[in-house]
Parts: structure tokens; sequence; C-alpha cells
């Protein structure tokens, strides 16, 4: 067998062991570039760099399986990009150079607070044009776009993960925006967090108006529910959601799905509603590199008609990696200052900015946002965590709470102590020490607390 025959023979063994979105996503415009007879390696080309990581952490162990069975002089396979292969249209820009001028007093700086549409429920700010593309995310913006051009029959559900700040809200909603522009369709989209959803359950559990939530959730061809992390474990509205998702994707209804992790990692996700998940397109959206960082500063800055050094713009892009919110606030931060300085900022003034910003999202929290998060998190009054109460159920709550208090508020003990049910310091320590300790064996106290911590940041 020559190369492309082995490989065709290989594809034709993987699929029948993956899912076909996952392996039309993943290893359809995959080749067998070489076969090194001597060393008994073969090189698998793959279209981006994403896609070759992918591949390599998730089929490696197939691929070489089914290499093998075919081929056993090969002894290992390794992974690499193949150029020129691109399906997606990049749109990282390679922008027009900015010049350096200060912003002028015409540029406003806001951006208009755009109404959410009140039947499709979606924010007509998010667009598609807005969303720039780059490694992080183009496999997410691929599946998307073949969701558009054929809704409810290619990916289903579509699940789009990835930590905050990276887009899955932007690409969620400008995915609905642009299904819900054909005509007639905009009363056939729907979106929701999750949080909502729950809301919706539980008001309408109390008002006995189920039929109500059936009605609004069951009656759309396309439903996006943003943030789905939060509604594992909260019972009734985890069984809602799943007869809502099986009555959706029985009648070939898009389910459009975000979450900050993959299904598998969210503990207290019941294992049928998991396992619907995965059986439809799970995609990721990871840290933008630098090249795609600079192309949002340049589009930002571009879309509110500002000019701004492009060596700033370089500062900005090198500095602020992991979050798109925070650049775009960094960026919104050093305008304004530019605005109103007359263009004299320099990389000093922009560093201050830089950790402002940074600072403010990751650290501006307080006991009373603590213990308020815990109690909401476990349902129980927070004046049973902040007083003498000795309900069984409140003890781990009041634990965490108090792990917390230490962990990210480096509260003394016997602050903690006094707030949390005017205990003495002795208590305070050992509830630190029996959730630390208890972390490391409990993955899912580990989540609990993971949880919590998001929700404090929220
Ligand atoms: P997440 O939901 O993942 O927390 P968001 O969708 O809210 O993140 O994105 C945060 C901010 O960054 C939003 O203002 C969004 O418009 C912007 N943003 C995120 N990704 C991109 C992108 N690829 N291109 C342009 N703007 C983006
Ligand atoms: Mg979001």
């Amino acid at each position: 067998m020559n190369p492309k025959e082995l490989w065709k023979a290989t594809l034709g063994e993987i699929e029948l062991q993956i899912s076909k979105p996952n392996f039309i996503t993943w290893l359809k415009n995959s080749e067998l570039i070489e076969r090194n007879e001597r060393e008994g390696v073969a090189l698998v080309g793959l279209p981006n760099n994403f896609a070759k990581e992918w591949v390599r952490n998730r089929y490696h162990k197939l691929i070489l399986g089914s290499l093998r069975n075919l081929d056993n002089s090969i002894r290992n396979v390794d992974y690499v990009v193949i150029t020129g292969a691109r399906e997606v249209p990049a749109r990282v820009a390679v922008s027009k150079p900015i010049a350096a001028s200060p912003l002028t007093d015409e540029h406003k700086l806001p951006i208009s607070e755009l109404k959410v549409d009140p039947i499709t429920n979606l924010n007509p700010r998010y667009t598609l044009d807005t969303f720039i593309v780059g490694s992080s995310n183009e496999l997410a913006y691929a599946a998307t776009q073949a969701v558009i051009a054929s809704v409810g029959k290619k990916y289903n559900p579509l699940f789009l993960y990835g930590g905050v700040g990276l887009g899955k809200t932007h690409l969620l909603q400008a995915t609905g925006n642009a299904i819900a522009s054909h005509a007639g369709a905009r009363n056939r989209v729907f979106y929701v967090s999750s949080e909502k959803f729950i809301n919706d359950v539980v008001w309408a559990v109390r008002n006995k108006r189920m039929e109500d939530i059936k009605k609004r959730y069951r009656d759309v061809d396309v439903l996006i529910i943003d943030d789905i992390q939060f509604i594992g474990g909260k019972t009734t509205t985890e069984l809602e959601f799943f007869y809502t998702f099986n009555a959706l994707h029985e009648h070939s209804k898009q389910i459009i799905i975000s979450s900050d992790r993959p299904p598998a990692a969210i503990p207290t996700l019941e294992e049928r509603l998991r396992s619907r998940f995965e059986g439809g397109m799970i995609v990721d959206i990871g840290y933008p590199d630098y090249e795609m960082r600079l192309a949002i500063l340049r589009a930002k800055t571009q879309e509110l008609g500002a000019l701004l050094d492009g060596k700033i713009l370089d500062h900005i892009a090198a500095k602020v990696q992991k979050n798109i919110r925070e650049l775009e606030g960094v960026l919104n931060k050093v305008l304004f200052l530019s605005q109103h300085r007359g263009g004299s900022l320099d990389i000093k003034k922009i560093d201050e900015v830089i950790s402002e910003t940074t600072r403010v999202s990751s650290k501006n929290v307080n006991a009373s946002d603590i213990v308020k998060t815990v109690a909401e998190f476990f349902e129980v009054p927070v004046s049973d965590l902040t007083n003498r109460c000795r309900k069984q159920e409140v003890v781990e709550p009041r634990q965490i709470a108090m792990f917390l208090l230490r962990d990210v508020l480096k509260l003394s003990y016997p602050h903690i102590g006094e707030k949390l049910g005017k205990r003495d310091h002795t208590t305070a320590i050992h509830a630190y020490e029996k959730i630390n300790k208890a972390l490391s064996q409990n993955p899912a106290l580990n989540q609990k607390i993971i949880l919590i911590k998001e929700r404090v940041y929220k």
C-alpha cells in the first residue's frame, strides 16, 4: 500500500470508532505525509496547529493502533501542520498600520448599549462581523458556521467551552443573531443564560406554571443556553432541561450550549445529560495568541473611530493574555486617558492601567461576597452561616466559607471565626485544614470550591 491507500484504510477504521462530527472536523482533512520505514514513524499532516494538538491529545492511541493493524512496521506517529490547507476564512486582520496620533474629540468612546431583542433575548451588539477569528477559536467559529448553514442537522448539540472572557457569549449570540436574521426565523430562536433558565423553572414550579416553560423552551427551532455548568445538580432544573433537550433533539431542533469546561468536567451533571452532550460536537475556545490579541485591539480601536500609537497596542497585546474582556477594558481606559491627556501616554502609565484592570477583575471581592455566594450555592440563609446555628446542613457550607475567607482573602483566623458563627479561632483553623486536605482526595468538593470561586468573581 502506498501512503495514500494506507491512510485511506486507516481512516476507514477510525471512522467506525469515533462520532461522525468529530471525524469530519478532526480527521477528514488529514493526510499521511510520509512513512519512514527505517524508523517506523508515520507522519500525519493536519490543517492547523489546533487540530494537530487536538488529534495528538485525543486520537493518538487510536491512530497508532489503526495504522499498526494495517502495517505493523509502524512504531510511532508524529504530527505536523500542512500549510496552505485552511478551511476557515482567516479574518485575523492584517490590519492597516495605525497612525500615531491622539484621539480627537469627535471620537465617542462608549459603545451604545444596544437593546436585547424581546423575542429572541439576543443582544444585537454581538455579531459575527465583529468576531475576530484566530487559531484559538477557529474551530469553534467553523462549527458555528456549519450550524448556521444547516440548522439542527449537522452538529447537534453544539457544545462550546472555554475560560472566562474568551468569547463564548459573543460567539453564541452572534450565531443566534445570524440565524434569526433569516426571514421568518426571528421568533424561532431563543437565547438564555442558565441562570435565567433556573429562575424560570423555579418560578414555574412554585406557581404551577410548568406548561408555560414547556411552551417557551420547546417551541423553538434553535435554543441557545449560555454557561450550562450552573444547571448541574439542581435536580428539578436539570430534569426539566433534560426533557427540553430531548424534546428539541428528537425533532432535529438545534441546541447550542456553552460552558466553562467540557461536559466530562462538570461533576454535578447527570450522566445521561452528559452523554447527550457528548453525542454532538464539542469544541473548545482557547487563549488568543499574540496576533489575535493585536487584531482584536486594532479592530476595536477602529470600531470606535479612534487612533492609537501602534506601539501601545503592541504593548497591551503582549501583556494582557488570558482574557479578551480585560483586553477590551484596558483598551477603553487607555483610549479614555489618551483623549483626556492629549496623547501623552507612556508605557509606565499603560502598565498601571493594565495592573488596575486585571486586579479589579481578579481581586475586588470582600468577605460578605464570599459568605453570600456560599450561602446561595448551598441554598441556606446567610444568617445560618453567620449565627451560631448548629443545623447539620450548614456544617459543610460554613467550613467551606471559612476555608475561602482564608484561601482567597487571607483573613486572620480569629476574624474568620468571629464572622462565621462567633466561633473561636481554633474552629476556623480546623475548618481550613480539613477542607484543604480533603480537596486533594475529593474531586466533588474540589469542583464545588471552583464553582463557588467562579461565582464570587463573576
Ligand atoms: P465569555 O462568554 O467567554 O466569558 P464574552 O463572549 O463575554 O466571553 O467575551 C468577552 C468580551 O470580549 C466581549 O466584549 C466580546 O465581544 C469580546 N470578544 C471575545 N472574543 C472576541 C473575538 N474573537 N473577537 C472580538 N471580540 C471578542
Ligand atoms: Mg459568557
